[in-house]
């Protein structure tokens, strides 16, 4: 592995850092998960795409600018350090976006992104149900064939911010599953993967209070949906293929580049040496194993995108990224917290209280870390499959 950068990627990360330092918002945007935040991150999502900066890795006729994965993460790195808004639009641009590439047509590549790319429509994940969340495969939502298309029908669930977004994408049974032997036997196998808009007819989103009472998060009632041929991805009955092989970009790379962690931990540094007591050597371990854990991380991701643009992909191993940055996530935000004491639920206008909350989900959404550790212990240590 190169640690050096080439002269055309340091141009690259000045380019970018020029630009956010000109375009990111001084004060921060209201959250995200709010109807207010929801439209300012859309159009931040615009203000982005407008430099070709909102998807910098796609290629350019769909918004991008073509760069390659090293690149990629130095946009990522410059993003978090100059204090970049969150991305409204990350489940379409992070696994629907990949899916397309690798699955879609070429007329659903040309329709779907340019305007994902824009913030103009907003995508959610739509794949679990109230009794498949881990167990996935064993989804119960239909589609049903008819003239031109498919009726879907059934429940979605724990969909991040449906209750203000667009479109949605999702598995559904196209094959009946039977269980026991005859027909088709195996849970994943007969399923759809398909993209529908959230005000069709038959559709109901309703909102599911968080704990901290931001509406955006939703379930998804679906009665007889008419989706056209066209929304399908890749083969009816291919869903669980399709959709697997895109997961990986999510738990190993995309979802949380290391760039939101090294700026997080600087931050948190930065605070330590303002109000840190130095005779709590305890404290302060836990701040530097803060910054120990950033850096390992990003090194650990750097490794990954030698292995990427050397043609080689990842699997299995997007697990221990999953497992590791959930459970930094929530270490970091306790350390800030414990060494702001009671002023840790106002400063920097409670964003470090917003982030442990949401930090605390952290193993549970992209496949919980149980499942995460399952996958590390039979895949990558070779251990027997547990009873299960
Ligand atoms: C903030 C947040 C955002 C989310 N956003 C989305 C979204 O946008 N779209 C979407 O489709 N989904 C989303 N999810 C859903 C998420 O993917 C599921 O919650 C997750 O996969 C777990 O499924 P479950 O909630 O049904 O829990 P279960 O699968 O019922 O799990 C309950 C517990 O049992 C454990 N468990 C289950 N099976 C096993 C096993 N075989 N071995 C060991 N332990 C096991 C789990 O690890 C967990 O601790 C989101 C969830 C959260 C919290």
């Amino acid at each position: 592995m190169d640690l050096d950068f080439t002269a055309g990627e340091e141009e690259f990360r000045q380019r970018a850092r020029d630009w956010l330092a000109g375009h990111v918002p001084a004060e921060p945007l209201p959250s995200l998960e709010t109807r207010e935040g929801f439209a300012a991150h859309r159009a931040w999502e615009g203000e982005l795409a407008a430099d070709r900066w909102s998807v910098v890795s796609w290629p350019e006729e769909y918004g991008g600018q073509g760069v390659d994965i090293v690149k990629w993460l130095m946009f990522e790195e410059e993003y978090f350090a100059a204090g970049g808004p969150g991305r409204v639009s990350q489940n379409g641009i992070n696994l629907l976006a990949p899916t397309l590439f690798d699955f879609g047509t070429d007329e659903q590549r040309a329709r779907v992104l340019p305007p994902m790319a824009s913030g103009e429509v907003i995508w959610v994940q739509a794949w679990s149900e109230p009794e498949s969340g881990s167990d996935l495969a064993s989804l119960r939502s239909t589609a049903r064939r008819t003239s031109g298309g498919w009726l879907i029908s059934g429940q979605k669930t724990w969909s991040s911010r449906a209750a203000f977004a667009d479109r949605a994408f999702g598995l559904f049974r196209s094959e009946p599953y039977e269980s026991g032997g005859t027909g088709n036997a195996k849970p994943h196998r007969g399923l759809t993967y398909l993209m529908f808009p959230l005000d069709a007819d038959g559709v109901t989103v309703r909102p599911i209070g968080r704990l901290d009472g931001k509406p955006a998060f939703a379930e998804l009632f679906l009665d007889d949906v008419f989706v056209p041929d066209e929304d399908v991805i890749g083969e009816p009955g291919q869903g669980w293929r399709i959709a697997m092989s895109t997961t990986g970009n999510e738990r190993g790379l995309t979802l949380r580049s290391p760039g939101r962690f090294v700026a997080s931990a600087d931050r948190l540094v930065r605070q330590w040496r303002a109000h840190g007591d130095p005779a709590d050597t305890a404290l302060r371990d836990r701040v530097a194993d803060a910054a120990i854990g950033a850096r390992a991380y990003q090194l650990f991701t750097w490794a990954n995108a030698s292995r990427f643009a050397a043609g080689e992909t990842i699997g299995a191993e997007s697990s221990l990224n999953k497992v590791f940055w959930s459970e930094y996530d929530i270490a970091l935000h306790e350390t800030a917290l414990d060494l702001l004491g009671a002023e840790g639920e106002l400063a920097d206008g409670g964003e470090w209280a917003e982030g442990y909350v949401f930090s605390l989900a952290g193993p549970i959404y992209a496949g919980t870390n149980e499942i995460q550790r399952d996958i590390i212990a039979e895949r990558l240590l070779g251990l027997p499959k547990g009873r299960r």
